[in-house]
């Protein structure tokens, strides 16, 4: 496994693997890898015969109100999972080596930011479109892999990528959970004992929604005021949104008829937590 700081260099690599008609999978994170991370990775592996994961914490997509100096880092643990998994590059560049002096070019995906977490953190996924774009360029991947624990963000990727006729093939992986169901998240790691036990709320209040959808039950408003009274019995959790959405649009549905994805933010203290589940017609459900 080797490590590159440099855009160009990383560019002159990737440039290099495309000659030699290698397949690229890139996994962009922002480190402090846990399960969830691995298995974008183990993915990735599959696909490609060349695996980058990128580790940037991109200051572009948090709010100035947001933990972007308390974001959790620890790149030594990082490297011995990644290289556990068989990463060939890992892509580290510095702050300064993404937005130099002088930086004033963004990326705005319009309809599908607007809501849920779009809401309260109205600049979040314009960095993140910003910085998944400028890691495309840099790293030039075939394939990207994003998790399905950030819903909306895999929505606004696949459509920023058919918007601009971008040749890179986003592979959406399922949520990674502990042993009791609460979704993998760097986050976690800010949760106080009594939070981490809270946090298992949000997978309640999904758990508790889908069995009302199977059992027949269709009104989003049903759905959703279930999901905050199961949050509302855990004193630790404050609710952000609960919202059941059409997984394409990413509008609020009043009826689930099409492909619906109930999506929940909530924070447990002071530490922000999302999570989700897609109800189908079928009754299966991305849980
Ligand atoms: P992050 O480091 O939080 O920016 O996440 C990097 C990538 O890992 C994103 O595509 C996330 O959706 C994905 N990811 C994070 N947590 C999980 C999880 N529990 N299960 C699956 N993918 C995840």
């Amino acid at each position: 496994m080797k490590i590159i700081g440099e855009p160009h260099a990383m560019q002159g690599l990737a440039e290099e693997l495309r000659g030699q008609g290698r397949k690229i999978a890139l996994v962009p994170t922002m480190g402090c890898l846990h399960e969830g991370h691995l298995s974008l990775m183990r993915e990735g592996k599959k696909r490609a015969d060349t695996l980058v994961v990128s580790v940037f914490v991109n200051p572009t997509q948090f709010g100035p109100q947001e933990d972007l100096g308390a974001y959790p880092r620890d790149f030594e643990q990082d490297k011995s999972f990644m290289q556990e998994v068989g990463v060939d590059w890992v892509f580290c560049p510095t702050d300064k080596g993404m937005y130099p002096d002088g930086y004033q070019t963004y990326l705005t995906v319009e309809e599908v930011t607007q809501n849920l977490c779009g809401r309260s953190r109205p600049t979040h996924f314009r960095g993140v479109a910003t910085v998944v774009t400028k890691l495309f360029h840099i790293v030039k991947p075939h394939f990207a892999l994003f998790g399905k624990k950030d819903f909306q963000q895999l929505v606004v990727i696949r459509r920023m990528v058919e918007d601009l006729n971008l040749d890179i093939e986003i592979v959406g992986c399922p949520i990674v959970r502990e042993p009791d169901g609460l979704a993998m998240s760097s986050r976690n790691k800010y949760l106080s004992p009594d939070e981490r036990k809270e946090a298992l709320a949000l997978r309640k209040a999904l758990d508790r929604a889908r069995d009302l959808y199977r059992n027949g039950e269709r009104s989003a408003q049903v759905l959703v005021d279930e999901a905050h009274r199961i949050l509302g019995l855990h004193p630790c959790i404050r609710a952000d949104y609960v919202s059941l959405c059409d997984t394409g649009t990413l509008t609020d549905v009043e009826t689930i008829e099409g492909e619906t994805v109930m999506a929940i933010a909530a924070f447990a203290g002071n530490t922000r937590l999302i999570d989700n589940c897609v109800l189908t017609d079928l009754g299966k459900e991305g849980i």
